[in-house]
């Protein structure tokens, strides 16, 4: 049948529904173009914030009402269970997280309804990709254990599993062959990689610096990412392996959540401000340009002004490269949805609107200091916002573009290597010239 996927939330559901894909392609369905030119929807659904799971909800309901077999996936499916089916009683199936490689049989079997919520298990088609593109995820560590106040995500995705070394430097040398040149490695909190269960055959060295290590060794790799990271993984062979492995990439996403040391034990994020900034103090020694870039919680419950300007005055002191801010929102079943929310609406949005200020004139002097000297791109296509221009990021993840060759003979493919001075910065953008 002819298929589309729809994805809403992180980047654990890109991956996931990359999976589907390749599954669907392998059961011998066919990918659409479009939805409308599709028989089968299926929405990869979030629920880490209510207006997440609302979302994918109401584009699931247009999917059912346009006269598509529709089905859900992911982490509001899982949250919802048997009441999914309340809010879209025509919805053909429904599948958790960690199910989604029963998706091809339900489909091809096609008797409907299903609710698959699954076991706490390593999806069957964790490995599959498909087979175009330059850059790709790999799921290295599955759920959470962290159980962080305010987070769905630990009930939803299940608890931590690190997948097995080897399999992993299996399935990124398999993609290398086939071209890929950038790897992001997956993970709620990666740097728990190997903790909670072992991922090498022996106990030999921290497990995560260790596996940036082995992919390093990868031909045809250019480029290792990896997120969502702790302060309490910032080790001294962490750095030692930025130091040491050129295809690691210097940017770390570190979610600081709030600079309140109150806050930040009231949502158990096992770190204190100092802490943090001992972290990003650590990456930045080891090079001034390390780009790090976080995300943030307004409103939490109990939020004072106090905590708030906590917030501010952290985020200028680790002068974050960029930032993700989200205003709070209760998630049933977590510990925080007990206190009540009690900043105000307009008052998250007013806190949204100050970080996001300060953050887009911390954004322009952090890049001022990039003009001039030559960044290393990886090209990847026309820019979204001109369309004379060329497009592609630093090993900061920043995003670098640059004038069209008036020769398109010389065009750079997708991936290929381009090294860039910079001329102009702006908050969020960096404009080059090839040298
Ligand atoms: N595992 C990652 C975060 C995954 S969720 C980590 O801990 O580093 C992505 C982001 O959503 C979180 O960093 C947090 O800022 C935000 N978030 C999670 N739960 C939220 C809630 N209930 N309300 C608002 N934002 C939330
Ligand atoms: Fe949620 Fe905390 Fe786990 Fe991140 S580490 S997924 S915020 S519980």
């Amino acid at each position: 049948m002819k298929f589309y996927i729809h994805t809403y939330g992180c980047q654990m559901n890109v991956r996931d529904s990359e999976a589907v894909e390749s599954l669907m392609i392998a059961a011998g369905h066919e990918k659409a173009a479009s939805e409308d030119d599709a028989e089968v929807v299926i929405i990869n659904s979030c629920t880490v914030r209510q207006k997440a799971e609302e979302k994918a909800v109401g584009k699931s309901g247009n999917m059912i009402a346009a006269g598509k077999i529709t089905g859900m996936m992911g982490c509001a499916v899982k949250r919802m269970g048997e009441d999914i089916f309340k809010r879209l009683p025509k919805l053909h199936f429904a599948v958790g997280p960690r199910a989604f490689g029963l998706i091809p049989r339900i489909v091809s079997e096609g008797r409907y309804p299903v609710l698959e919520l699954g076991e706490d298990v390593v999806p069957v088609g964790m490995d599959a990709h498909v087979d175009t593109g330059w850059q790709s995820f790999v799921t290295v560590l599955l759920g959470c254990d962290n159980r962080c106040s305010y987070c769905i995500v630990p009930d939803v995705r299940g608890h931590e599993y690190s997948r097995p070394a080897k399999e992993v430097v299996a399935e990124v040398a398999a993609l290398a062959k086939r071209g890929v040149k950038e790897v992001c490695l997956l993970g709620q909190s990666v740097l728990r990689y190997g903790i909670r269960n072992t991922a090498w055959d022996d106990d030999e060295g921290e497990a995560f610096p260790r596996l940036l290590r082995a992919l390093n060794e990868i031909d045809g790799l250019e480029r290792i990412r990896f997120t969502s990271a702790h302060p309490k993984g910032c080790t001294d062979e962490l750095i030692r392996v930025y130091r040491e492995c050129p295809k690691v990439c210097r940017h770390l996403h570190l979610p600081v959540q709030s600079g309140s040391d109150r806050v930040l034990a009231e949502m158990g994020r096992r770190y204190t401000r100092a802490e943090y900034l001992a972290a990003v103090a650590k990456l930045r020694e080891f090079d001034p340009e390390f780009a790090v870039t976080t995300d943030v919680i307004v409103g939490y419950p109990g939020e004072t002004a106090e905590d708030f300007e906590a917030t501010r005055s952290l985020m200028e002191e680790a002068g974050f490269d960029n930032a993700f801010v989200f205003k709070y929102s209760p998630r049933p079943g977590t510990r925080s949805a007990a206190l009540e929310d009690d900043v105000p609406k307009e008052e998250k949005e007013r806190r949204d609107q100050v970080l996001l200020a300060d953050q887009e004139l911390r954004g322009q002097k952090r890049n001022d200091r990039l003009v001039g000297t030559v960044r290393e791109v990886l090209f990847e296509g026309p820019s979204k916002r001109k369309a004379d221009r060329f497009s592609g990021r630093d090993g900061g993840n920043r995003i670098v573009v640059w004038d069209k060759p008036a020769d398109c003979s010389v065009s750079p493919a997708p991936g290929d290597k381009v090294r860039l001075e910079i001329l102009e910065a702006h908050p969020q953008i960096l404009i080059g010239r090839p040298v």
